[in-house]
């Protein structure tokens, strides 16, 4: 059995332990020449991998510990370390942990508490899922909320920050606890420990947190979005939100610079820049019909089977291209957008309903290795290959 001290002193960074047993890994990937073991010790601050939050780091004697599991009353650290003899039985060890992830561990977990604590009071939502890992902090909540009902829940939240009312954890007799209101996301065997948030919350957790609220700093719930019936939210609190934020005011300050306006006016700015786009497209659009035109103008009125080739346009200049073209030749009419380095998208059509145009696409698809197909009235697809091959194997049509 492990004594769990960072149940008791949250805010401890460094512990003397002595090791219980040690187990060889299978090897894995320690690089310079470590090999990984697994070692149980009498006591440890070392919160392990539970409730949806990744272990804490940190060193034993100096070595990397890069996991940490709990199973009943074991906790098992995985130290990199050169072989079992650095951990054998009886061996003291002084533990360290990577303080400014564990704290901020304990900033995000208890911001979630608030905002899961607030849901139950305002809603009577439930917390059915959270994750706080390196990447992301999320959790789940069992009802919708409109996009106005969350940013008052953030305002809400960062109101008990601002309070700096006092978080504390204690494992209440079980008659205290049976007459105990209190948030739990499944039933406990043994002892519940039950963190209050003053005023705001009471919940079964066995995480570490901060002792008052105003050690988060700031909530932020950066993105919401559906999920089984309910609302999943992402969130980061502390350090990681202020990170974040200014992230994102980089990003804006970008913006700002390319688009040579102020950093408040860059929604405007973007939607300026998108309309200004679609004004382009159609003008290009416009232009491709018109050299469509000038291109069949130039065909000679007499040809049967008319193919042509050009540059890249528009889907539906490309069509009505071929239609038109149908209405005037008796054979096959094709049109190849593309060029010979990038392969041709091609439409072909038929001037004449004793036609298959099935028959061209087959020949393409054998000969060129073309994809595509259609009905007998109209086939379309992509052809790889320079215009002489397509033309010598239509000409064969
Ligand atoms: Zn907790």
């Amino acid at each position: 059995m492990t004594v769990k001290l960072y149940d008791t002193e949250p805010y401890s960074g460094v512990f003397k332990a002595r090791v219980l047993s040690s187990q060889p890994l299978p090897p894995a990937d320690g690089g310079k020449g470590l090999i990984p073991l697994q070692v149980e010790l009498d006591r440890t601050l070392f919160f392990p991998e539970e409730g949806g939050q990744l272990p804490d780091t940190g060193t034993l004697n100096g070595y990397a510990v890069t996991d940490v599991q709990i199973s009943g009353d074991v906790i098992r650290h995985t130290v990199l370390c050169t072989g079992p003899d650095d951990f054998a039985p009886g061996t003291e060890a002084e533990g360290v942990l990577d303080w400014e992830t564990r704290f901020s561990k304990m900033q995000n977990h208890t911001g979630e508490h608030i905002l899961s604590g607030l849901l139950y009071r305002q809603y009577g939502y439930r917390n059915i899922g959270f994750r706080l890992s390196d990447n992301t902090v999320s959790f789940d909540t069992s009802g919708d909320l409109t996009r106005e009902q969350i940013l008052q829940m953030e305002r809400d939240a960062n109101a008990v920050v601002f309070r700096n009312v006092p978080v504390t954890a204690e494992y209440p007799d079980p008659d205290v606890l049976a007459g105990t209101d209190y948030r739990s996301k499944m039933e406990i065997d043994g002892p519940v420990r039950l963190v209050t948030i003053q005023g705001v919350d009471v919940c079964a957790c066995c995480a570490p947190h901060v002792a008052r609220t105003g050690e988060i700093g700031l909530i932020k719930i950066l993105r919401a979005q559906r999920f089984k019936g309910g609302t999943r939210l992402f969130i980061l609190c502390g350090r990681r939100a202020l990170e974040e934020m200014q992230r994102r005011q980089t990003l804006l300050e970008e913006i700002s610079h390319m688009t040579n306006r102020p950093q408040e006016e860059a929604d405007d700015a973007v939607r300026f820049l998108l309309s200004e786009i679609a004004d382009l497209r159609a003008q290009v659009r416009d232009l491709e019909y018109k050299n469509a035109f000038l291109r069949i103008e130039s065909v000679d009125a007499q040809e049967e089977n008319v193919f042509l080739f050009a540059g890249e346009m528009d889907a539906i200049v490309h069509r009505n291209l071929v239609n038109r073209l149908c209405e005037e030749h008796p054979g096959y009419c094709g049109v190849f957008c593309g060029s010979d380095e990038a392969g041709y998208r091609f439409i072909i059509g038929r001037g004449s309903q004793t036609l298959d145009c099935r028959i061209p696409c087959g020949a393409l698809r054998e000969k060129c290795g073309a994809k595509g197909g259609g009905k007998p009235e109209m086939v379309q697809g992509s052809a790889a290959a320079k215009e002489e091959v397509i033309r010598a194997v239509l000409d064969h049509c």
